[in-house]
């Protein structure tokens, strides 16, 4: 049985949760599973309430307007098998720290500086994240070797999963953060199609995930991060990433997402420039 483990539940904003779960490694198709999220503010034997079906998400965002939900919501994944109709229920998995409120302000603060209608310093960009579970790539995978066999398959996009990557998330960055910022010396000196960018907390972007910025027309590919966090709260994240030349198949990831342009325009129509 493929049972996911609930690892981190986090505090986004007031009323909105992000519940982590992993995988263990396994040799064992991911396909023949259905997987079920529950919250529940009691635990024990309640059978809590649905909230999402899935097959290989990582994470589920939670909109809950309960206050002091970190003492007193719980989550759990009820796993089946649906070749041999085996479940098992998972364990109630809550909070245990209360967030950090200072912290939480920070954030709000950084999410005004980057997204403010007059004074924003950001622009909208698009977080692909890849897929690092999941059934294997129908068209391009290579069962006997156990690796791709097409570099511009459009089907998983070269990562050997289905889909590739999950479905974009929108959400602002600045893209010339000051030069002291973007130092870090074990980066080492700047490459020519290289971009190191200021992000608020979330998505949390990891290496390979793409960035895509609309006015550049450009895909990034995610090499490196560097976080600051407040006792565990993630602040905000410097990024490293390189520019993907404009032949490479990730370009088709566009043709599945068709109004990310406009919604990426139309973030950036709020800003009102020279005001
Ligand atoms: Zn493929």
């Amino acid at each position: 049985m493929i049972i996911p483990t609930i690892t981190k539940i986090e505090m986004l904003s007031p009323g909105e949760y992000r519940i982590n779960w992993e995988y263990p490694v396994t040799t064992e198709d991911i396909g023949i599973y259905k997987y079920k999220l529950y919250r529940s503010s009691g635990g024990g034997d309640d059978e809590g309430e649905l909230l999402k079906e899935f097959n290989h998400l990582r994470y589920f965002t939670d909109i809950n307007n309960i206050k002091k939900v970190w003492v007193n919501t719980y989550y759990r994944i009820e796993t089946l098998n649906v070749k041999t109709n085996e479940t098992d229920r998972g364990k109630w998995t809550t909070m245990m720290v209360a967030p950090d409120l200072e912290a939480m302000e920070i954030v709000r603060r950084n999410n005004i500086l980057l997204s403010n209608p007059r004074r924003g310093i950001g622009v909208p960009i698009a977080v692909f994240k890849l897929k690092t579970i999941g059934p294997h790539c129908p068209d391009c995978w290579d069962f006997n070797k156990q690796k791709i066999r097409s570099s511009n398959c459009d089907s998983c996009y070269k990562t050997g999963i289905q889909g590739g990557y999950y479905e974009p998330e929108l959400t602002w960055a600045n893209l010339t953060p000051p030069a002291k910022m973007i130092q870090i010396p074990q980066w080492g000196e700047m490459e020519a199609n290289e971009i190191r960018i200021f992000m608020s907390n979330k998505p949390v972007v990891n290496p390979k995930d793409l960035i895509y910025i609309s006015s550049r027309n450009c895909f990034y590919s995610v090499e490196q991060i560097e976080t600051t966090t407040k006792r565990d709260y993630l602040l905000h994240q410097l990024v490293s990433a390189s520019g993907i030349e404009r032949k490479s198949v990730v370009y088709n990831l566009l043709k599945e997402y068709p109004d990310l342009n406009r919604k990426l325009l139309e973030m950036s129509n709020h800003i009102k420039t020279g005001v």
